[in-house]
């Protein structure tokens, strides 16, 4: 029998009611002749609810710890939604990540999946049941509960599908599917019916928080067929798929904001070789994930180098830029955490002219400064301050007529 897995988010399953709408969905699947497996984040606020609790306590509680008691919120649903179906007359049996041998390193609190032992999961599938599996969280080597970053139930999720050969991974949303930019702050942005990996993996790290970046790397790896849905409506969402020719069609597919996000800043390093390469080892020590990085010769003799990262590891990026000052012979290090990046994204940037025109065009317009610049083959980001990233993100989204299907643009 072909395997599906479903995923429903932390909205999608709130409350009882909402988790009884999520079963009639896997019912339907079940109906229609799948073996089910679904994955449930925790319901509603809860994870933020918990981490409040957590730092209510102890204003810098163990990771560790954060991880043990952060898992407990998938628990709760994929035992709920277990008796939900159960109570419609439909087997089913939940897991932890433990359970199904869903192993990670030990970066707690931002572990990645190491493997998955699919044997339990698929022994349950043949004896007809519905498996449900906690998503968000694994084990590592020791035995300690680990979790996979904020949003990490969609990794989970492509995950099994690849581990247990699935032929599709549905992620049941509160959006009807992956949109040109995020509808909460540009209303008429409008959805798309397929996207390929590159984009949507680059819109993912870049601050779409529709989908969980590591999923997609899965999910490229693995050929997983995603397809983002709504959890309310019966209509398509929007199929992650690899690329196809249509899609370099229009220069840019979509548009993303990044808030929780700092900059720094080592001015006037030691223009010398291994200098950069010091300063990031610290970095990955302090096990800080560095997203754009920039340098700049000032001289012969000097360099600036700039990086961003996720707000989440500012105080250990602190700490490793100043170990590494005295070694590289820095001048001063400048900390921004007022600041967001917009970014483009879009295959067809690659056979397009004008993008980077286009873009910074539209924000000298609006009167937004541009801080820094960064480019990938198929994005351009700028960094920009933080009180006119919305409207930044607005001022961009118009001039790429992101409020049309890609179709229907007139350039
Ligand atoms: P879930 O709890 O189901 O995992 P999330 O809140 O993680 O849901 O993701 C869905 C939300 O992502 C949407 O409500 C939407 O506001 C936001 N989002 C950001 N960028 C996009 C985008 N490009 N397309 C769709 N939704 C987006
Ligand atoms: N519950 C976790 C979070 O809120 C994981 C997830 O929802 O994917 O981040
Ligand atoms: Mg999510």
């Amino acid at each position: 029998m072909a395997i599906l897995v479903q995923k429903f988010g932390g909205t999608s399953v709130a409350n009882a009611e909402k988790i009884r709408r999520a079963a009639k969905r896997v019912i339907k699947a079940v109906e229609n002749g799948y073996s089910v497996v679904v994955v449930a984040s925790a319901r509603g606020q809860q994870t933020d609810e918990l981490i409040a609790d957590a730092f209510e306590l102890n204003p810098n509680p163990p990771k560790r710890e954060m991880d043990q008691l952060l898992s407990t919120g998938e628990q709760q649903t994929v035992s709920l939604f277990a008796m939900a179906l159960d109570a419609a007359g439909y087997p089913a049996i939940s897991f932890t990540g433990g359970q199904v041998q869903m192993l990670t390193d030990n970066v707690h609190t931002k572990a990645r999946i190491k493997s998955i032992g699919a044997e339990r999961i698929k022994k349950q599938l043949d004896e007809g049941k519905v498996v449900l599996v906690a998503g968000f969280q694994g084990v590592d080597d020791d035995g300690n509960i680990t979790t996979l970053g904020r949003g990490g139930s969609d990794t989970t999720a492509v995950a099994l599908a690849a581990a247990v050969g699935a032929k599709e991974c549905e992620i049941y949303t509160d959006v009807d599917g992956i949109y040109t930019t995020d509808p909460r702050i540009f209303k008429e942005a409008v959805k798309l019916e397929q996207i390929s990996y590159d984009e949507i993996l680059e819109m993912a790290s870049l601050g779409a928080g529709v989908m969980h970046s590591r999923s997609i790397e899965f999910g490229k790896k693995y050929n997983v067929k995603i397809h983002v849905r709504s959890s309310i409506e019966e209509k398509e969402g929007t199929i992650i798929m690899h690329e196809v020719p249509q899609m370099e069609g229009v220069a840019v597919t979509g548009a993303t904001v990044q808030q929780d996000m700092a900059k720094i800043d080592l001015v006037n390093i030691d223009n010398k070789p291994g200098n950069a390469a010091k300063v990031f080892a610290s970095l990955a020590k302090a096990k800080v994930v560095v997203n754009d990085i920039m340098q700049t010769e000032v001289s012969s003799k000097k360099a600036n180098l700039s990086f961003l990262i996720g707000i989440s590891d500012l105080t250990s990026a602190k700490e490793a830029a100043e170990q590494m000052k005295e070694e590289v012979n820095c001048e001063s290090i400048f900390v921004r955490e007022d600041i967001a990046e917009i970014s483009v994204v879009g295959v067809g940037m690659r056979t397009h002219y004008g993008v980077a025109e286009r873009m910074f065009g539209a924000l000298a317009k609006a009167k937004v400064n541009i801080d820094s610049i960064t480019t990938s083959e198929i994005r351009i980001s700028c960094v920009v301050n933080k009180d006119q990233a919305e409207e930044a993100l607005k001022v961009v989204s118009v001039a790429f007529e992101l409020d049309k299907a890609p179709k229907e643009r007139t350039k």
